[in-house]
């Protein structure tokens, strides 16, 4: 490393040591923000020591846990690894998560092989590429976030094809088939190509909620579907021009989903099984399971990696609280949201359901993207629910209007959402709970100072 870079190692480190002696949390992003200050090419100078290649990871959904999912694909074939775990997907994200492990010179303590392993933000992609030259790009969907980020789907597309321009030309890029708006990247992309889908037809429905319209870039023509998992996902093609979902290399069939797991099959990797549970962890885990193969893992290592992961933050996370357990869902758009009921759909007996939707910066601050959610799906099966959070009120008239039951209490604080259940939910029971990001993070914090959870920093 040059001196340039050296002094923004010892800035960046300086700040951390800092920041922790302050901060209750440490997964900040300080350390990455000063020491890219001090040399805003860091990420270059690293990349040059990250020999097993980088892979970056983006989308509107899945990619903190398809970089989990890979992450611990990595650690069954012992490869050494830089993962930004922790916190910000932003370029000061990644360049944290290397600051924290390399020496005060600037040299990467996991050894010259290492593999960058980067969850990357939609609008940071084309930087991250630039200064990273990464060895294969996986984009998991592009769903439109929430409301008040409307016309968010062209500009992010935007981005992405930027980011092409930027990536290296034998970079790999691993795309989702069966979501259009990931597959025609590949149209503006020389290099190669790594194809990921489900084939199992038994999970498409005629009835999968509502779609974003999406149009063939090429054409104009709207798509047209042969099969629909949900929203704008399936097996499409377009009428107008005739292209079509491309042939997946590395795909599902044979898919089962429980609430505590899914399995399914991929061709020349075998039965797999999955610690998590809904469908769309089962692209997540064929992001990431393409991915691997691209880095040159084996079958076996993607098998056991996949089977030892745990959830991710606030991802279907099973709480136990005094005899009764809690399942937490983070759901943070219409989409993911859509998902997530979905999966609760599968739940034989009523449900008990507690929503709680915030409306800070890191939720989205107009909170009327519920009503793009589809809670009347579950209308009939939830037999008792509770609305909280600091839209309380909007989120209970919204459960109310899907034909829910009446909240049992419609409360601001997590304290009194999690009084309020175990008042009536009895020793046994399950609750499913649906939370914002804010939201799920006071209510996380809560179970952890209880002594429920372990503390997540
Ligand atoms: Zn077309």
């Amino acid at each position: 490393m040059d001196a340039r870079a050296r002094a923004a190692v010892a800035a960046g480190k300086a700040a951390g040591f800092v920041a922790r002696r302050l901060a209750r949390r440490g997964g900040t992003a300080l350390p990455g923000l000063v020491a890219e200050r001090v040399c805003p090419a860091l990420l270059a100078r690293y990349a040059g020591q990250l020999g097993g290649g980088c892979v970056l990871i983006t989308g509107t959904n899945g990619k903190t846990t398809a970089a989990r999912l890979l992450a611990a694909v990595l650690e069954a074939a012992r490869r050494p690894y830089v993962h930004n775990r922790e916190g910000s997907n932003l370029t000061r994200g990644i360049a944290s998560a290397l600051l924290a492990e390399s020496t005060l010179a600037g040299q990467l303590r996991t050894g010259p092989g290492s593999i960058g392993l980067f969850e990357t933000d939609e609008a940071t992609l084309p930087r991250a590429a630039s200064l990273l030259r990464p060895r294969a790009m996986v984009f998991t969907n592009l769903f439109r976030d929430q409301l008040d980020r409307y016309g968010e789907v062209e500009s992010v597309a935007a981005f992405w094809r930027e980011a092409l321009e930027a990536a290296p030309r034998d970079a790999v890029l691993v795309l989702c088939a069966d979501d259009p708006s990931v597959a025609e990247l590949a149209s503006g992309w020389d290099g190669p190509v790594h194809w990921f889908g489900i084939e199992d037809a038994r999970l498409a429905s005629a009835d999968a909620g509502a779609a974003d319209a999406r149009w063939c870039r090429a054409c104009g023509t709207s798509f047209a579907y042969e099969r629909r998992f949900f929203a704008h996902i399936g097996h499409w093609h377009c009428p107008g021009c005739g292209r079509r979902r491309p042939r997946p290399d590395t795909a599902a069939t044979d898919v089962s989903l429980s609430l505590d797991d899914a399995r399914f099959e991929v061709s020349g990797i075998g039965p797999l099984r999955l610690r998590l549970t809904g469908l769309y962890n089962v692209w997540n885990a064929l992001a990431a399971t393409s991915a691997a193969r691209v880095l040159g893992i084996g079958p076996e290592a993607i098998r056991n990696g996949l089977a030892a992961a745990a959830p991710a933050f606030g991802r279907q996370e099973r709480v136990e609280v005094e005899g009764r357990v809690l399942r937490l869902f983070l759901t943070k758009n219409p989409a993911g949201a859509n998902q997530v009921l979905h999966l609760l759909a599968m739940v034989e007996r009523p449900l008990a359901v507690a929503a709680l939707l915030n409306d800070r910066f890191a939720d989205g601050q107009d909170p009327s993207w519920v009503w793009d959610v589809d809670y009347e799906r579950l209308a009939g099966r939830v037999g008792r629910c509770w609305a909280g959070g600091d839209r309380s009120e909007d989120m209970a008239l919204r459960l109310v209007y899907a034909g829910w039951p009446e909240p049992e209490a419609v409360v601001r604080t997590p304290s009194q959402l999690l009084e309020a259940v175990l008042a009536s939910v009895r020793p046994g029971e399950e609750v499913f709970v649906l939370a914002t990001y804010t939201a799920m993070l006071e209510l996380r914090e809560l179970l952890a100072r209880r002594g429920y959870v372990r503390p997540w920093w």
